[in-house]
């Protein structure tokens, strides 16, 4: 199977980790929900986040969601892995060193436009995400596309072939 696969809040846990220092950089104290709409509004603010979140290497010390490293060596062998993140090119360094830090194995690292990901992993017969919209645009070039459960996803499953998973070793059991 080609297998495709989100990074951030689905193999690292980035929000939990990072939403103190998100909060202090945009000076207030939002949470799961709020974050992500901030981000999706304010794309112009989210720059210098990014550009300060490259600057000071904070992916590099996000941790591994509990499982992930597990499941996907357990499929490299016999899947295509390929990783596809809508973290911008500026941080493709980054982002490869945390994997190899973390021994993630994967075929293809790809940076995408968010509600774009459809397009950089073409034909995946299964992928997984914690974004809502983009599932439901994957789900239309996916087999199946499982939702990585999370606060901000919370809203009903509009599409069959869009499943909600809570762990990695739930994920492990539907697809070994
Ligand atoms: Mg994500």
């Amino acid at each position: 199977m080609r297998i495709g696969i989100d990074i951030d809040n689905v193999i690292a846990n980035t929000f939990e980790d990072l939403a103190a220092r998100f909060n202090q950089y945009v000076g207030k104290d939002l949470n799961a929900n709020e974050v992500v709409d901030f981000m999706r509004r304010e794309k112009f603010r989210m720059w210098g986040y990014w550009f300060v979140t490259w600057r000071d290497g904070l992916l590099t010390r996000v941790s591994l969601i509990e499982g992930a490293k597990h499941t996907i060596t357990s499929w490299y062998d016999d899947h295509e892995i390929l990783l596809v993140t809508s973290r911008l090119p500026i941080l493709n360094r980054q982002t490869k060193k945390w994997l190899n830090q973390h021994e993630i194995p994967y075929h293809k690292l790809h940076h995408s436009k968010e509600r774009e990901k459809y397009k950089k992993a073409p034909n995946c017969d299964v992928f997984i995400e914690d974004n809502l919209e983009e599932c439901e645009i994957l789900a239309d070039y996916c087999d199946r596309v499982y939702l990585m459960d999370h606060p901000w996803n919370r809203r009903p499953l509009k599409k069959d072939n869009i499943i909600r998973v809570t762990s990695w070793t739930e994920l492990k059991e539907i697809l070994t």
